[in-house]
């Protein structure tokens, strides 16, 4: 499949390091900006405007693209959204992505409610690793979090990858004041009986979200209300892993982690792009600049002059983000739109 793109003419240095020296191996692709939940903390305020399905890429369009990313060195994908799992043909798009050389790693970040109907096939597609997002463990609260009396289908839908074998699956809590601080030592409890990895991931005031916080709650603090569980070990890091900073109770049969990008932002390590349903690439999550991608593509650029764009946006990547000295809402783009 890979002999019907033309090879590119990349010279070592045109790979993809950023002026800060980073290497850039990781591509969150955000394959729909449609999603069935309305979690408070994500989507925006003024309500969504979904992009029509023209302005969507398509499948052949999504896998062109990532030829040319893996061309240039991304060696692992993740599949996002919006909800992933709500795009039709989502299972051939994933099993062509699997044939794709050169990927080592695919994962997809998920809120899990239609898992159950696709666990079996998302398994024969390929992915292993699994990332579900569930802020809460009450139904009530998730109710309220995410718009949804959903709680227990997306409950089942965890167990049963637990029991196909998927891992890791990470569990993403985003930690919020007042909204679900209260479960976050409940949420770690789960780490001692489940193979998971609970990771707490600070909020980014980013996009006109419905959420009024009114003070942050950031991981020293997160840390010290779970520590009273009991002393938590650090694990080593892995060649693979990402920024979270990891840990594990005493016999616990999963970890948890710590995702801090506001109090210990880890911009420095970043070796994260983002490719968003639309087609645009944005080099930092905190920043609202973005490169259009789709329109050269459908414009007939070749495969070297596309890769040239990139490495011209690869070059503009911000050495560092500066949420902390900005107000909330300052960047525009709601996460549903980028994909997190
Ligand atoms: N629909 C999928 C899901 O719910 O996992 C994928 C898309 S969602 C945008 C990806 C991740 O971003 C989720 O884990 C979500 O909790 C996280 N997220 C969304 N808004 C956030 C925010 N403002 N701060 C921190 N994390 C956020």
């Amino acid at each position: 499949m890979n002999d019907m793109f033309e090879k590119l003419d990349c010279s070592p240095q045109d790979r993809l390091i950023d002026r800060s020296n980073r290497h850039l191996n990781y591509l969150r692709v955000s394959i729909t900006d449609r999603c069935n939940l309305n979690c408070k903390y994500c989507l925006p305020f003024s309500c969504h405007s979904k992009q029509s399905h023209h302005d969507i890429l398509r499948y052949e369009e999504l896998l062109h693209l990532i030829r040319i990313f893996r061309d240039l060195g991304i060696s692992k994908i993740r599949i996002t959204g919006g909800e992933p799992l709500v795009r039709k043909d989502i299972i051939p798009f994933l099993s062509q992505l699997h044939e794709i050389n050169g990927i080592d790693d695919l994962a997809m970040t998920t809120n899990g409610l239609l898992l159950q109907d696709h666990l079996v096939k998302i398994k024969s597609a390929g992915i292993r690793r699994l990332n579900i997002s569930l802020d809460s463990l009450n139904p009530e609260n998730y109710h309220r979090i995410t718009g949804h009396d959903v709680f227990q289908k997306v409950w089942e839908g965890i167990l049963a990858a637990e029991k196909m074998g998927f891992y890791p699956i990470k569990i993403n809590v985003v930690a919020l004041r007042g909204i679900n601080d209260h479960e976050l030592i409940d949420m770690a409890r789960l780490s001692l009986s489940h193979p998971f990895h609970i990771r707490f991931i600070e909020y980014m005031p980013i996009g006109d979200s419905t959420l009024q916080l009114e003070k942050p709650l950031f991981t020293p603090e997160i840390l010290e209300q779970i520590s009273t569980l009991g002393e938590l070990y650090p694990v080593e890091r892995g060649k693979m892993d990402g920024p979270a900073r990891r840990f594990r109770f005493k016999n616990a049969k999963g970890e948890i982690g710590f995702i801090s990008p506001i109090s210990r932002h880890f911009c420095r390590t970043c070796n994260r792009l983002r490719l968003t349903a639309g087609g645009f690439l944005r080099t930092c999550l905190l920043s609202d600049h973005q490169t259009d991608l789709k329109t050269p593509l459908r414009s007939g650029f070749s495969d070297q002059q596309v890769a040239d764009v990139i490495l011209s946006a690869i070059r503009q990547k911000p050495t560092s983000h500066d949420l902390n000295s900005k107000q909330a809402g300052q960047i525009a783009s709601p996460m549903s739109a980028i994909g997190g």
